[in-house]
């Protein structure tokens, strides 16, 4: 029995030792399962899933507007070379998501609600900062490491050691949870993360990043103001995002002015 619960633990250890890894733009320590080259197929097959659901708009004027302003902003992003994609989800809802890989949805509401470039571009850049930074796949991840948790260790080192049975997960994973991406609440980490690098991207691409703290004083109010918009369940706003945006935004600043 104690062998057992030595190897057992001796193979726990193994296995999260073999997932953490060390973000290259923020230097934080992530649990990620998921490996990087396995973002794109899983991103492209949860979009083909949300494609099959909702009405995506690749050509219309406003699906141009924001292809423009997030291709400018991947292009002197981290990682231009993501297969990136940008549409427009034709609904009365006040949400933007970001897909592994580089998959980007704003919903039709936000695109009317923040009718400058600047503060869509506070949207876009936040959502693409989620993709570089891999917060979908770590959230993934967690769900799957308590999932696991729950099926036994056996299934842990079965689902991460096998190059071809992890490759298979993540596809159907990809096929089952476009919902899941698109739903479960980020981390006020991961928030804080993908606003900090996707101001510095706005700021980068020639926005003026005075526009990101307008955008969450403006969702502060509508939260104020009654309803619960869906991306407020998702990115909740509060006073202190604001305040940390506002405190480096003499950096921003300087990377606007800069280029
Ligand atoms: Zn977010």
């Amino acid at each position: 029995m104690m062998r057992v619960r030595h190897l057992t633990a001796f193979i726990a250890a193994l296995t999260l030792t073999a997932c953490v890894t060390t973000n290259e733009v923020t230097g934080r320590s992530q649990f990620i399962t998921i490996p990087p080259s396995q973002d794109a197929a899983l991103g492209l097959e949860a979009m083909n899933e949300v494609k099959k659901t909702t009405d995506v708009e690749t050509d219309s004027p406003d699906a141009k507007r924001v292809q423009r302003i997030g291709r400018r902003i991947a292009a002197i992003s981290d990682n231009p070379n993501l297969p990136w994609e940008f549409v427009v989800i034709d609904e009365d809802v006040l949400n933007a998501w970001a897909l592994p890989g580089g998959k980007i949805a704003v919903y039709q509401k936000m695109v009317d609600s923040f009718e400058t470039d600047e503060e869509l571009a506070a949207v876009i850049g936040h959502e693409i900062a989620h993709a570089i930074l891999r917060h979908g796949a770590e959230q993934m991840s967690r769900a799957q490491a308590q999932n696991l948790a729950i099926a036994g260790v056996g299934a842990a080192v079965g689902a991460t050691t096998e190059d071809g049975q992890m490759a298979q997960m993540a596809v159907t994973l990809g096929a089952l949870a476009a919902q899941g991406f698109v739903q479960l609440p980020h981390s006020r980490a991961m928030e804080l993360e993908a606003d900090d690098v996707g101001t510095l991207y706005m700021a980068r691409a020639g926005y003026d990043p005075r526009a990101a703290v307008r955008l969450w004083k403006k969702m502060r109010a509508m939260k104020e103001g009654g309803g619960q918009p869906a991306f407020l369940s998702t990115h909740p706003t509060d006073d202190k995002r604001i305040q940390r945006l506002e405190s480096k935004m003499s950096t921003y600043l300087s990377e606007y002015k800069a280029r």
